[in-house]
């Protein structure tokens, strides 16, 4: 089918539906030139003194690299937090907002990007549950308590760009051990997780939806693609924003739109508009 029909016929489900759950992955942020680190050379070019060690993404973002290379752990997490803030969240975010705001009886945003562009965009604090963490909280290192808190500031170390090394890390306010991100790592059994967030999209799916939305997620974490398939098993039609018509290979939906996240949002907002 043509992608303006099904762009039509998308938009004609999203006027429709009354509670819908968006699940957003690595694509949706790309667009806002989030780097996904899952192509190796596009990490390996960000980060020179890592291709020198053969560190690579899975090696420096664990709990074994906090405490085993803690200046080049903490460096690549420095180095994401000051890329997520001088870059910001697209014009789809914003209409997600005004979908969950002006359009739907309910809604929820369940996302395995930890760039926080979401809450960032001014999504409502109880309608997301950011399942892989957040860049912009922190945690003990040692789990001295289950806590977590908020933390904005950018710097917040020091960061060697020519050896990727960080210095002048933050700590934790209780045991003043380091801190680390408050982030689901690689081998991470430490990650305190988010209660908070947890209950309300566990209250929220407790109620039957009647659309998902699957944004831009990889074959290599299939976390939101199982996700919508629970929903989808419960009668729910499912759209799938992805340029890679492979990302479809799990849900198998025949609304797929192999668009960029930002530009689907726009297309869809303006054919909603059209109705
Ligand atoms: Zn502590």
């Amino acid at each position: 089918m043509e992608t303006d029909a099904l762009i039509q016929q998308c938009a004609q489900l999203i006027h429709d539906a009354r509670r819908v759950v968006f699940l957003t992955s690595a694509g949706m942020s790309a667009d806002s030139n989030i780097p996904t680190f899952r192509d190796k050379e596009g990490y390996w070019s960000n980060f020179p003194p890592f291709k020198e060690k053969g560190l690579e993404a899975q090696d420096l973002a664990s709990p074994w690299a906090f405490r085993n290379e803690l200046p080049h752990a903490w460096a690549f997490y420095e180095w994401r937090r000051r890329n997520a803030h001088d870059n910001k969240p697209h014009a789809g975010y914003t209409i997600i907002n005004q979908w969950i705001d002006e359009r739907f009886d309910d809604a929820f945003i369940h996302t395995t990007n930890t760039d926080g562009y979401h809450l960032r965009s001014g999504c409502p604090v109880d309608k997301v549950k950011e399942v892989h963490g957040s860049m912009w909280r922190l945690q003990c290192l040692n789990v001295c308590s289950y806590a977590y808190w908020q933390e904005d500031s950018v710097p917040l170390c020091d960061l060697d760009h020519d050896t990727m090394k960080a210095s002048n890390y933050p700590t934790c306010p209780r045991c003043r051990s380091v801190a680390r991100p408050h982030i689901l790592m690689f081998g991470d059994g430490e990650y305190t997780g988010h209660p908070e967030q947890e209950t309300n999209f566990h209250a929220f799916a407790g109620e039957p939806v009647d659309l998902v939305v699957l944004v831009g997620s990889s074959g290599a974490v299939p976390t939101n693609d199982y996700l919508a398939l629970e929903f989808m098993r419960q009668g729910a039609p499912a759209i799938n924003i992805n340029l890679d018509p492979s990302a479809n290979s799990i849900v198998g939906t025949e609304y797929l739109l192999p668009l960029k996240g930002k530009e689907a949002f726009e297309q869809l907002d303006a054919a909603l508009q059209a109705l």
